[in-house]
């Protein structure tokens, strides 16, 4: 953000509850703060969803074999079925006909 009267950078400045942008000459203004963290909230949320299609689209490959075609790669993921001592359950997709299995 820069000073629309003088173009220097505007200094964040707490005062009580709301924050301002000022800048060195006087000009100050009373959205500042604010705007910044809804910008930043967007992105995140953004950042988020993209994170989640990359993780579904690429899982983690194991050398396993398939029980229904003899594939001998698959992939994996775990999943905790109950809390406790319980032992999470593996799960398994044949890369080839996408056959899914799981093993305790
Ligand atoms: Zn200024
Ligand atoms: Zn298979």
């Amino acid at each position: 953000m820069f000073c629309p009267r003088c173009g220097s950078i505007l200094i964040p400045k707490r005062s009580g509850k709301k924050s301002k942008l000022v800048c060195s000459c006087g000009y100050k203004t009373g959205k500042g703060e604010k705007v910044i963290l809804k910008e930043k909230t967007v992105f995140t949320a953004r950042d988020k969803i993209e994170v989640i299609d990359k993780k579904a689209e690429v899982l983690p490959r194991i050398k396993e074999e398939c029980p229904k075609c003899n594939n001998g790669e698959a992939y994996y993921w775990t999943v905790q079925t109950r809390s406790g001592d319980e032992a999470e359950t593996r799960f398994f997709k044949c890369t080839k006909c996408s056959h899914t299995w799981r093993v305790y």
